[in-house]
């Protein structure tokens, strides 16, 4: 390494730091474990920052992108999910952004799939009976039951990454699987599961023939007992079909009373009073969410009432909250291996310089020749 580069990290993503100062990077990581104040990153990006690591909870925007404009050179985000960073703003400065996409993709799926369960199965009701010594029998159904996830329906909205890692472990429970997605069909993927589910009912592995296949997202929604959601957050104007309150008063009175619904992807996917009101009045039976409107979830929130608790989970957007996931300094494993591996591309002008080469910058439409 020759040329020194200076980066800001708004928050410490561990050891992969030690990697880009073994390189003659000066890194300054802020300290807190809270978010930093945007006027602070402001005040860094003028001071001189050649990359910003940020993650979701800092607002990427003209502002810092003007503050940084005589030397910032990349932001890369430590997330997959990029909503809060302006990617019209970050053309117009030229400024190429990267995630932190595939490495967090099983995770992800795992969560959104164990939280299904947790909601389904009543495992939170169970373990405070068990805890507040409420446990006073063994009974058939006293005092209640969950439902079975094996062998039923969900309906995946969003077929990317994160959605097809949950249809491959929604495979493993001989479940039917719905499909919704107006912009990307993987049809090839849908074709390779159905023979997985046909030769597991071939070989005696599971009792009943299983299905996968594409929907509308009515269709989806009428028909399925889980509605696991893995869109990314996308606002009016951002994408001919926006995801902003995809899950609205609508689209939940078409889900079956009976049915569950997870959210692992954006909290603004889902209108939180809408689904609120589902709840109290029965139109859905549960909810699992590891996002929301506002995060952290304000103690006002309707999702707290105490009358919908054993229905609605809640979470701190865990999902990728796991060891290697978080900190591995595998750029192929970590996120924080990654987010520092797309920061170094940018910098050191990897792939001859070329951005639209870098496999983790997003906004490469802003470099084309
Ligand atoms: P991806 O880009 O691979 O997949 C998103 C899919 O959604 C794409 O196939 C896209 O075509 C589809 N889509 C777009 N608009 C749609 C619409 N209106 N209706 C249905 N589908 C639509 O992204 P990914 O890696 O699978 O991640 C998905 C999102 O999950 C991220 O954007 C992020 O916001 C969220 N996420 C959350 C956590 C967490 O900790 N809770 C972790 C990782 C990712």
């Amino acid at each position: 390494m020759t040329k020194k580069f200076r980066v800001f990290a708004t928050c410490d993503i561990g050891e992969s730091i030690d990697r880009l100062r073994a390189r003659g990077y000066e890194v300054e990581v802020y300290g807190s474990p809270e978010p930093p104040p945007k006027s602070l990153i402001v005040s860094k990006l003028q001071s001189g920052i050649d990359g910003l690591i940020t993650t979701l909870r800092d607002q990427v925007d003209a502002e810092l992108f003007e503050a940084g404009k005589s030397t910032l050179k990349v932001v890369a985000q430590y997330a997959v999910g990029f909503d809060n960073i302006n990617r019209a703003d970050a053309n117009r400065y030229h400024i190429p952004f990267t995630n932190t996409a595939d490495v967090l993709t099983e995770a992800t799926a795992e969560f959104a799939f164990f939280i299904m369960g947790a909601l389904a199965r009543k495992l939170w009701s169970a373990e405070h009976l068990t805890r507040e010594n409420q446990w006073g029998f063994w009974h058939p159904y006293l005092p209640f039951l969950g439902d079975e996830v094996t062998g039923k329906t969900i309906a995946i909205i969003g077929t990317g990454r994160i959605g097809l890692a949950m249809i491959k472990k929604s495979t493993g429970f001989d479940m039917n699987i719905l499909c919704y997605d107006p912009v990307y069909q993987n049809n090839e993927y849908v074709k390779a599961i159905q023979e997985m589910k046909d030769l597991r009912h071939a070989r005696g592995i599971c009792r009943e023939k299983c299905w996968i296949r594409y929907a509308s997202l009515d269709e989806a929604l009428k028909s399925a007992d889980y509605v696991s959601v893995h869109v990314p957050l996308l606002r009016e104007g951002e994408s001919p079909t926006p995801t902003f309150h995809l899950f609205n008063e609508r689209t939940l009175r078409v889900m079956k009373p009976t049915a569950y619904l997870v959210n692992t992807s954006r909290g603004p996917v889902i209108d939180e009073t809408a689904l609120a009101k589902a709840l109290r009045e029965n139109w859905i039976a549960g909810a699992a969410l590891d996002v929301y409107e506002q995060e952290p979830l304000p103690a006002d929130s309707p999702l707290r009432d105490p009358a919908i608790e054993d229905r609605c989970r809640l979470y701190p957007h865990f999902a990728s909250a796991a060891k290697i996931t978080r900190l591995s300094t595998d750029p192929e494993r970590g996120m924080a291996g990654r987010c520092v591996q797309g920061l170094m591309d940018v910098l050191e002008e990897n792939y001859g310089g070329d951005v639209t080469k870098m496999p983790y910058v997003v906004n490469k439409e802003a470099f084309g020749k």
